[in-house]
């Protein structure tokens, strides 16, 4: 397959490629980890690749903490995301879905933005952010930004709201309700469950990401629950995310712990594929869901 390239190096010239080209074949290039896979599957004639890695802008690539805020570069990678000190003790979720990305090798390639507009209902890096509510900034030909919720942000397997004169610029991620050096007695409980059919170099079965905050006497203040490859988008699971505010989750009982189960399940309507059945999606994502609350400190 050829295709030709385009390297700008500023964003200037990123936004003029894409004025030029917009009414043409073209994709935007990251990490090309799925872009590749993906033009083999579905090769493009005439098609001009732009490459987002030569561009030089700190909006696009590397991580900000600011006052209310984290910010993330759309073009940051998963290495990136696993190494920042930030994202370690803000956002452990975000950490460990980074983490348990791929392999070490792709990792270093391995965007978030390219994670969220491939939109893989079994995007680990995109649950995590979905998890943490995120905001997905959107740069314009024009270079006028919009903001989306990322709850709003896929519209189905593979499909995004960006429009064809628009990119993923950076995504902001709300700072947590305490710091961790002055959140005293205050608790997080936040991480990653991925389940594959091995450990590395695989894409989920089913993953759920969680990002719990609670007060000094252990209640619930603010939570983000999210599901992966458990349904044709990654889904905010809002309704068990609700269930938790104000409760201490280490006295719920089995009965109100398997209700928790059921409200995320109510998000879930896996297909069967090559990996897993949906049947068996089901039950291991009611049983990780049951399970987040036993293994939650009381
Ligand atoms: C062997 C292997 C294992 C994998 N394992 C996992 C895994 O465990 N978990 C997981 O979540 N994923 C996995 N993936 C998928 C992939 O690595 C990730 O989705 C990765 O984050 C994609 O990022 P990228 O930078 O390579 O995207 P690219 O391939 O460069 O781009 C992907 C898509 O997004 C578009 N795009 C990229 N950046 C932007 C932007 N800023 N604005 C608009 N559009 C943009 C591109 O045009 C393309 O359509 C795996 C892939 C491979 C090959």
């Amino acid at each position: 397959m050829n295709f030709e390239i385009i390297n700008p190096s500023n964003t200037t010239e990123l936004l003029s490629a894409v004025t030029k080209l917009s009414k043409k074949n073209y994709r935007f290039a990251a990490g090309c980890t799925d872009l590749l896979l993906d033009l083999k599957r579905k090769p493009v004639k005439d098609l001009t690749v732009i490459n987002l890695q030569t561009v030089k802008d700190n909006r696009l690539t590397g991580i900000k903490k600011m006052a209310k805020v984290i910010r993330i570069g759309a073009g940051t990678t998963a290495h990136a995301l696993v190494t920042d000190e930030d994202i370690r003790t803000w956002f452990p979720t975000l950490h460990e879905a980074a983490l348990n990305l791929a392999s070490t090798q792709i990792r270093q390639v391995a965007t978030v933005g390219g994670n969220l507009c491939t939109a893989s209902p079994s995007g680990d890096i995109a649950c995590a952010l979905m998890a943490l509510n995120a905001t997905c900034e959107i740069l314009n030909t024009r270079g006028k930004r919009r903001s989306v919720s990322i709850r709003e942000f896929f519209t189905g397997v593979r499909t995004t709201v960006l429009k064809n004169n628009e990119l993923l610029y950076s995504i902001t991620i709300p700072l947590n309700e305490a710091s961790p050096k002055t959140a005293a007695g205050k608790k997080l409980y936040s991480g990653f469950i991925k389940i594959g059919t091995r450990k590395s170099m695989e894409c989920s079965v089913v993953s759920l990401a969680y990002h719990i905050q609670s007060d000094n006497k252990g209640r619930v203040t603010k939570a983000g629950i999210a599901i992966g490859a458990a349904a044709p988008t990654i889904k905010f699971t809002e309704t068990a995310t609700d269930f938790l505010q104000g409760v201490k989750p280490g006295e719920l009982s089995a009965i109100d712990r398997k209700k928790f189960a059921d409200l995320i399940l109510e998000y879930a309507s896996p297909i069967s594929d090559v990996r897993a059945t949906a049947w068996y999606r089901k039950e291991v994502l009611f049983n990780i869901s049951k399970g987040l609350l036993e293994a939650m400190p009381a």
